[in-house]
């Protein structure tokens, strides 16, 4: 699409009856709203859809005349999707590399036209396409007091709360960095009470859409009144306003601006740990005035060094909700596990602990660094027993398999390192199988142990790191999950 710039204002070609001078929305210097008309009357649909967004045209579900009435009376103006003065940059996801925009002859500007590649499954943005925002009054929303909980939070849960809370009023950033299974969602309670009361707008961002599929139905339980929408690629519900917004972090690259709390759980997660444009989208999306919670278990070693140096504000929670210590790694040689496997075997020290556990018949997930070498040692672990079975990122029938596992109708799952988060089985072991390997980080190893002794009537479990020789990453994780179990006891927020 082309505008005319005439009479100080912008016409989108459809409604221009003699263009004069079109130009594609890139090439346009003056885009400031016009002045706000008080005594025209938005459309509020309009207005809950856009608040706090920039939107492409596609994505705006009402006729382009009524669009362009909203932006002639002030209401909304038309801004760049990318800019290419010198240097392309997307003004939707960030994205500065060359290489990252692709050029094409544009059906819509009749010219050559940059795209950016980089946010492309969001649909596409190119050097035509203006994005939409908002510029009246937002909308209010004030609800006194909307949590209908009657839970207990534990000693530990109760001191991060309140650092929530304290965050929330002072508008300051907070880290919450509680240990798997200390039950960090109730933790946020309280603050996100305390911001709805004041009339805040908040989002809960989180890189896994698992997390939002869980997350959602928990928070309409207890925030009934406020209707938190749900976020993510697929959902119907895409374009709902809602006080509370429960998102992917993809989906906040369709944001600005927009929030005054921003909570982002599991920071350390894939995709969002690697990947600089959500970090960049997480700061588009929140006000200027505003604070940031984040939520994990495991802070990469940046935010880790931030919290010992004092740069960060932050929180701990080193103990389970159940009171009991976390599970210690055991560290195991398992030989050239590798070779062993290619030759068509199971190490021995891995054999024995397969077998003890289906002696026994207690459930195990055991963790391989990648998928070929799970995929061989398959069938000689069914000799053991015929029923176990294996996971991966793409199987197919991957939710069937887990829940078969939490139905316990398999006795051992094997899995890549996709099961290392968001699953829980109440009384399981587990082991990993080359823990030396690259692919388990610190993090991931913690992540790993943290599937052992959940439930507070299994609250002890095994965790073996089979190894062919110690990593450092190994050690990390043996050092910090050793740390949280102290302060737990320091703090006197475990028995024993
Ligand atoms: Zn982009
Ligand atoms: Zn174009």
């Amino acid at each position: 699409m082309k505008f005319s710039y005439q009479n100080d204002h912008l016409t989108p070609d459809p409604l221009e009856k003699k263009p004069t001078h079109p130009n594609r929305i890139a090439n346009i210097e003056n885009l400031s709203p016009l002045p706000l008309n008080p005594n025209y009357s938005p459309s509020t649909k309009l207005q809950n859809h856009l608040t706090g967004r920039a939107l492409l045209l596609d994505e705006i579900p009402f006729p382009l005349t009524e669009i362009q009435t909203h932006y002639l009376n002030g209401y909304l103006y038309y801004s760049k999707g990318i800019t290419n003065q010198g240097k392309l940059e997307c003004l939707r996801c960030g994205n500065t590399d060359h290489y990252l925009f692709g050029k094409m002859p544009c059906s819509r500007c009749c010219q050559a036209c940059y795209y950016c590649r980089n946010c492309i499954m969001m649909g596409r943005v190119s050097e035509c396409s203006p994005l939409v925002r908002w510029s009246g009054p937002t909308p209010k929303h004030m609800t006194d007091s909307p949590l209908d909980w009657d839970g207990v939070l534990s000693q530990g849960q109760k001191t991060a709360s309140e650092k929530v809370v304290e965050a929330v009023i002072k508008k300051w950033d907070v880290l919450v960095w509680a240990v798997c299974g200390a039950g960090k969602t109730e933790v946020l309670f309280q603050g996100l009470n305390e911001a709805l009361s004041l009339g805040l707008r908040v989002c809960i961002a989180t890189p896994r859409t698992d997390v939002v599929l869980e997350l959602a139905p928990r928070l309409r339980k207890v925030f009934p009144v406020i209707k938190p929408a749900a976020l993510y690629g697929g959902s119907e519900e895409r374009h709902d306003y809602s006080q509370l917004t429960i998102a992917t972090t993809h989906q906040l690259f369709r944001f600005n601006e927009a929030f005054d709390v921003m909570i982002v759980d599991e920071v350390d997660a894939f995709p969002f740990s690697y990947d600089s444009s959500l970090q960049w989208a997480v700061e588009k999306a929140r006000k200027n005035d505003s604070s940031k919670v984040l939520l994990t278990a495991t802070p990469n070693p940046k935010l880790q060094k931030e919290c010992k140096t004092g740069k960060q504000n932050f929180v701990t929670i080193p103990a389970r909700y159940h009171r009991k210590p976390l599970p210690i790694p055991t560290f195991q040689w398992g030989g050239d596990w590798k070779k062993t496997f290619n030759k068509g075997k199971i190490p021995y020290p891995i054999r024995e602990w397969v077998t003890s556990r289906l002696t026994i018949q207690k459930q195990a997930l055991i963790f391989f660094p990648d998928i070929k070498i799970m995929e061989k040692a398959l069938p000689h672990f069914q000799t053991l027993h015929p029923e176990i079975l294996s996971v991966h990122a793409e199987d197919p029938v991957r939710k069937e398999k887990v829940q078969k596992m939490r139905n316990n109708e398999i006795p051992i799952l094997l899995t890549t390192t996709i099961l290392e988060r968001g699953v829980t089985i109440p009384n399981i072991d587990v082991a990993v199988i080359g823990a030396d390997d690259e692919t388990f980080t610190e993090s991931a190893l913690v992540q790993i142990s943290g599937r052992v002794g959940r439930s507070s009537n299994f609250p002890k479990g095994n965790i073996t790191f089979f190894h062919f020789g110690r990593s450092r990453a190994m050690m990390k994780a043996l050092v910090h999950i050793d740390d949280m179990n102290k302060q737990a006891k320091k703090r006197g927020l475990i028995d024993e």
